[in-house]
């Protein structure tokens, strides 16, 4: 398996016609991802995603900095030797190949035709019986789900060092896209390869990887386990990107060394933080407590989340509203009134203009 570390690596593309400004896809990207490692890279639309994956891929030069595979510069390393997979949304496989050939395609190539019997054996024993019998048909016999388990099972047949995935599942429905990703983790598990994974679906991220990397206007904002990211957001924009449920924010400024909000305050705060200044309280629906002498507020709206055992609640109080969980014995319903404090271990502090973690 293969190390990736990406230094300083930025890539624009030509100005659109009529306009001399070129678009910045990736900004000064410092990235490590260790062997045997699953990189999840989560962001919003457009934000250089898989621009950053072509440039992993070597499928983009970067204009600056460089992008190593164990330590050796990619531009270095010859084509037949780099051990690349990519898996995108469209299966990309070749139309009048059964699939069967077209996993075993590379092996062939490389005269290794008896370990493709060993090897989709075992790659089918892990997918269960679908992927023996999707091997005997063309990929326009096969749904789009069906082609992208072909092309992962041909990614996983080649020796590779490196597998790229961009959004693999994003065309599928919701309840096969769970399926694929249980599948593919059993796969990764069973073939472990150093992997990056792009996706906008932060479950997807969270259950296919060990550490994740927050993108955004081409830069990466954070990179940690998903537990690290959401727990300690470096940024607002970390904060407010991760969560099933959005994050409460209050604005608040900074008094007398404590934090104070239109109906929350009381928090202590650092003591070289400027008298008066602005500050954002953030905190998650599941960390606002009820508590009878907390501020009141009136019931909006109640959705039941039954697996989960709550009940997400919107409530307002003067001027502001959030949303908290309250658990599914406490019978709660529009109108009604609450009173609600929020947990001093969990609250988030940003600087309310630059959106850095104060606290
Ligand atoms: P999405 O989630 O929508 O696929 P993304 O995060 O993968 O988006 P990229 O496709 O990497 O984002 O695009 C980053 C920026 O670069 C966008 O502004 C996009 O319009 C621009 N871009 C990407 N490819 C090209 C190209 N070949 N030529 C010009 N601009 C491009």
């Amino acid at each position: 398996m293969t190390s990736i570390t990406l230094e300083h690596v930025s890539k624009a593309f030509e100005a659109p016609f009529g306009s001399d400004k070129p678009i910045p896809a990736v900004q000064n990207v410092s990235l490590k991802v260790t062997s045997g490692d699953i990189l999840g890279i989560l962001g919003p639309s457009g934000c250089g995603k898989s621009t950053l994956l072509r440039l992993i891929a070597g499928l983009h030069a970067p204009d600056s900095g460089r992008v190593l595979y164990d330590d050796v510069d990619l531009k270095d390393v010859p084509l037949r030797e780099r051990g690349v997979g990519m898996v995108f949304q469209e299966g990309a496989l070749i139309p009048h190949w059964e699939s069967r050939k077209s996993v075993g395609f590379f092996l062939s190539l490389r005269k290794r035709d008896v370990e493709i019997p060993e090897k989709l054996k075992r790659i089918s024993k892990i997918t269960g019986i679908g992927l023996n019998q999707l091997l005997e048909r063309k990929p326009r016999q096969l749904s789009g789900g069906e082609q992208q388990r072909v092309s992962i099972a041909r990614a996983l047949a080649r020796d590779l060092k490196i597998l790229l995935f961009d959004e693999p599942f994003s065309n599928l429905d919701a309840k096969y896209r769970h399926e694929a990703r249980v599948e593919l983790k059993r796969l990764l598990n069973e073939f472990p390869v150093t992997s990056v994974y792009v996706t906008h679906d932060q479950v997807e991220a969270v259950a296919l990887s060990h550490r994740i990397a927050i993108m955004r206007e081409g830069q990466i904002e954070q990179v940690g386990t998903y537990h690290q990211l959401y727990t300690s957001p470096h940024n607002l924009f970390v904060a407010t990107f991760l969560g099933q449920q959005p994050i409460n924010l209050f604005q608040g400024f900074v008094i007398d060394a404590h934090w104070r909000g239109v109906n929350f305050a009381g928090f202590p705060m650092r003591r070289d933080l400027e008298e008066g200044s602005k500050v954002t309280l953030g905190i998650r629906p599941e960390h606002v407590r009820l508590d009878e002498g907390g501020v009141e507020c009136k019931v909006d709206e109640v959705v039941p989340y039954l697996a989960e055992r709550y009940q997400h609640v919107t409530v307002h109080a003067p001027g502001e509203r959030f949303t908290l969980h309250v658990p599914l014995d406490h019978p709660v319903k529009r109108g009604d009134t609450l009173r609600c404090s929020l947990d001093p271990d969990e609250i988030l502090l940003f600087d309310a203009s630059a959106g850095t973690r104060i606290g």
